[in-house]
């Protein structure tokens, strides 16, 4: 059989008119044998089909052959499309040939295995059907956001992951010898996008952040995906709207286009269509009013965590804004509110169901002596920012971004307990193999 004559799996679904003969090839999702015929659930990218094949129709020799491949194992079939009601989808491929590729070892996941192991397991576990529809809703996503920032004129950025300041300060950064000088794994890519956004006005960079964070929550790893925008010109009623629609847009074609994935996983696509902006949005102050209510030891100043940002939106199904932080929770960068200084024009969106926060939203100071002020009160140095501060030097003006975790929306999306199952490597304290 040579190359080109194959098809994807999906062909005999949707083109192949039964009693054509096809070519297919992929990977054994599931194998038995009785009575002198064989079954393969066969598996390529694009889906999965029953294979039959018959001792006599296949010969001895490649009879015995096939029999002996492994889940896992990979094949190719010549066979005839038929119509079968007991087949998956009604149709199977009845094989006048296999040919073993390799017949593989046994493979060493199958059902009721610990999550430990199959964590160690990964660079397999990734091929399982649940791995499969969760990597491509992911991949939907991602293609969906890039389209968006395509029709709205945000111009994608490539920033630096190495770099020599810790940007949001030292705590939470990885530090590693860079030539005899302290070196950083990136934690956000937001002061570069600052500075690139003087030249191209809207930006964004879709970057690994690290964070040392020891915090095991369903919701931190060490690397995650930040997607994260920089807009000129914005004030915080823009910044909150553009985001509103830009969840929308994302959340409609990921719902469109991945239907049965989103199916599959728990996550009817109707319930993605039903999100319609405007979200709701509350001052952190009254947070803490409501947070109090239902019994939490909260008063302003507190930080929201896991179980605040759980009580807020477990009702809900539309995301929230929680707006106005104090401003010694938030990042030094972040604007002072003009009608109350004790908090910053931020705002976190919290997913609905008690997700959390899967946006961190603010407008960026631009009085150069508050910046010093919050920079000295975080205990960094101010001379390590001045070329961050120059940005404030040279044509200042007012600006708004955000950063989105990647693998936050995706857990909330397809409903998933922590968020290690939204990404195919996840690095957490405890690991980072494979
Ligand atoms: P949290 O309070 O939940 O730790 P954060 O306030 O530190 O989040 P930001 O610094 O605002 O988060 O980062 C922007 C976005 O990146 C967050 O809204 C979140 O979606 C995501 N994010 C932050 N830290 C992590 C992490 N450790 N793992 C996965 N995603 C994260
Ligand atoms: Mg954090």
């Amino acid at each position: 059989m040579s190359p080109g004559d194959f098809v994807p799996i999906s062909r005999v679904f949707a083109s192949e008119a039964p009693g054509t003969t096809v070519r297919i090839r992929g990977w054994v999702l599931r194998t038995r044998s009785s009575g002198g015929i064989l079954f393969f659930l066969l598996r390529d990218r694009s889906g999965v089909v029953q294979v039959t094949g018959r001792r006599d129709a296949l010969g001895d020799a490649a009879f015995d052959a096939a029999e002996h491949v492994q889940i896992e194992g990979s094949v190719a079939v010549e066979g005839v499309v038929a119509e079968d009601r007991r087949a998956l989808d009604g149709r199977e491929v009845r094989a006048s040939r296999i040919d073993v590729i390799d017949a593989g070892e046994p493979f060493p996941i199958f059902t009721d295995q610990t999550e430990e192991f199959l964590l160690d397991q990964r660079h397999l576990a990734i091929r399982s059907q649940e791995s499969v529809a969760i990597f491509r809703v992911k991949a939907e996503l991602l293609r969906a956001f890039r389209e968006f920032f395509d029709r709205e004129e945000v111009v994608e950025m490539t920033p630096p992951i190495l770099t020599g300041n810790a940007a949001e300060g030292g705590a939470e950064a990885f530090q590693f010898d860079y030539f005899g000088r302290p070196g950083y794994l990136s934690q956000t890519a937001q002061l570069y996008l600052e500075a690139l956004l003087f030249p191209h006005e809207r930006v964004y960079a879709l970057t690994p952040s690290f964070r040392a964070e020891k915090s095991r929550t369903p919701r931190h790893l060490t690397e995650f995906l930040n997607l994260e925008v920089e807009l000129a010109w914005c004030d915080f009623a823009d910044l909150l709207i553009f985001i509103e629609r830009m969840m929308v847009d994302v959340l409609h074609a990921v719902a469109e286009r991945r239907p049965k994935e989103l199916t599959s996983l728990g996550r009817p696509p109707e319930e993605l269509l039903a999100i319609r902006a405007p979200f709701e949005r509350i001052r952190y102050s009254e947070a803490i009013d409501r947070l109090t209510k239902l019994g939490f030891p909260v008063h302003f100043g507190s930080d929201l965590g896991t179980a605040e940002e759980r009580a807020l939106t477990l009702e809900s199904k539309n995301p929230l804004f929680v707006t106005h932080y104090p401003r010694e929770l938030k990042a030094f960068y972040m604007l002072q509110s003009r009608d109350d200084p004790r908090a910053v024009e931020a705002a976190d969106l919290l997913g609905p169901e008690g997700y959390g926060e899967i946006i961190g939203a603010s407008c960026r100071e631009t009085d150069i002596a508050r910046i010093k002020e919050r920079i000295t009160q975080i205990g960094a140095k101010v001379d390590e920012y001045e070329w961050y501060l120059d940005l404030r030097r040279h044509g200042n003006i007012p600006h708004a971004g955000f950063g989105l975790g990647v693998e936050r929306v995706v857990r909330w999306v397809l409903r998933r307990e922590h968020i290690r199952d939204t990404t195919p490597f996840p690095r957490t304290p405890s690991r980072h193999t494979p």
